[in-house]
């Protein structure tokens, strides 16, 4: 759970995420440690917006620190945007580091009331701010994502489908994602999303695991699933280029920490158990 109201014990070591501006104070040398193990009065207090203890790693408390400008420095670290982490950090400190980037959207973006626009306060309780005047309490938003490894076999050769979307880099392919929409489970949402942007139909959806990604607010729950119809049809909007590929010959993927490669890693672990 996340306690705003825990403060570390005088001279109590702990690790700190330290965010301001969508970045976070990771260690240039991440082979010795990722992030700051210090006790508070070490760590430079300047222009401190907001603590929360956030968690445990490596069994000491983790908290996070929050900056209204990146203009802390400790020697040896340096301010990197959390996604560059991602696949070179410890995956605890990707998700820790995610839920401090996360509150710091969340308090970056509900400083006004949503029902009658006061300004709002921290919650020390809870996280979540209150609203002084008509009392109102707002949580954090967290956007529930679907995502989808499509399978078939053709002949003897499983292929998955992967497709480019507008953000990926020229020749990175990866699997279908998109949102839930109010009022919709993961699997209708499943199924509305390959429909629209693959136009097929798939069948023996399976869950397998799920991921954070922080940016800002997503929850990501992993499927795989076989298709079962439809010819095959990129929605231009969405997907610049794609098709189905054969588990051997994949193009460039998303990189290993990624919840899109350990869905093409089952649908391939699948393949080899039954061979
Ligand atoms: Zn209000």
């Amino acid at each position: 759970m996340i306690h705003p109201d825990i403060v570390p014990e005088p001279n109590e070591r702990v690790w700190w995420f330290i965010v301001s501006g969508n970045q976070i104070l990771f260690a240039k040398e991440p082979a010795n440690a990722e992030i700051p193990f210090l006790t508070s009065n070490e760590v430079p207090g300047a222009d401190i917006e907001y603590t929360a203890k956030i968690g445990t790693y490596r069994d000491a408390p983790a908290f996070m620190l929050m900056q209204a400008t990146p203009e802390l420095s400790l020697p040896g670290y340096h301010w990197q945007p959390l996604r560059n982490a991602l696949g070179f950090v410890d995956p605890n400190v990707f998700a820790l580091g995610g839920r401090a980037c996360q509150i710091q959207h969340f308090l970056g973006t509900h400083q006004f009331c949503g029902r009658c626009g006061s300004h709002t306060v921290q919650s020390r309780d809870e996280l979540a701010v209150i609203c002084p005047e008509c009392e109102f309490t707002c949580y954090p938003r967290i956007s529930p994502c679907i995502i989808v490894a499509i399978y078939r076999d053709v002949e003897n050769t499983r292929e998955v489908l992967l497709a480019r979307g507008f953000r990926h880099p020229e020749g990175m392919f990866s699997v279908l994602a998109g949102f839930v929409e109010s009022g919709e489970s993961l699997e209708e949402c499943l199924r509305r999303e390959v429909r629209e942007e693959a136009n097929v139909e798939v069948t023996d959806i399976r869950y397998v695991t799920s991921q954070i990604w922080p940016f800002p607010h997503s929850l990501m729950a992993g499927f795989i699933a076989r298709y079962a119809g439809g010819e095959l049809a990129l929605d231009p909007s969405e997907l610049i280029e794609g098709g189905w590929f054969a588990l051997d010959q994949l193009p460039q993927t998303p990189p290993s920490g990624t919840i899109a490669s350990h869905l093409i890693a089952t649908v391939k672990a699948e393949v080899n158990a039954s061979s």
